[in-house]
Formats: structure tokens, C-alpha cells, sequence
């Protein structure tokens, strides 16, 4: 199985993720995802507000984790 361009979300099916979004996956998650979930099924599988994982990426942003831009 190989990953086709963009990645999707394996809950609701959004295609075209960020790098964001991504990066949270990995960091919250798994390093080493290869399947990701967009910030809404994120924010529902933490039980949080998007708001909250927004303000998260920008604290990893803050550390200058690579995963975000
Ligand atoms: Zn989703």
C-alpha cells in the first residue's frame, strides 16, 4: 500500500492535509503515523476544541519542532 499524493483523514476522508495537521498526528500520536486524522477527528479522539490543538501547534511551533510550519 502506498501513500497517494496528500494525505487523508482516516475518520471523515479530508483529503489534503497540512503540515499541521500531520504534525500533530505524529507528535500527539505517532512518530511514525503513516494514517492521520484532520484537527476535528483530532479534536473529537482528545475529547479538546480545535482552539486548544491550534494553541498546541503554535506551543510546538514555539519549541521549533520541525513537524509545523
Ligand atoms: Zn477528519
Amino acid at each position: 500500500m502506498k501513500l497517494t499524493k496528500g494525505c487523508k483523514c482516516q475518520i471523515c476522508g479530508k483529503e489534503n492535509l497540512s503540515k499541521n495537521e500531520i504534525g500533530l498526528n505524529k507528535k500527539m500520536l505517532n512518530p511514525k503515523a503513516t494514517q492521520f486524522y484532520c484537527l476535528d477527528c483530532l479534536a473529537d479522539y482528545f475529547e479538546v476544541t480545535t482552539e486548544e490543538l491550534l494553541a498546541k501547534i503554535e506551543e510546538f511551533k514555539a519549541e521549533g519542532c520541525k513537524l509545523f510550519s
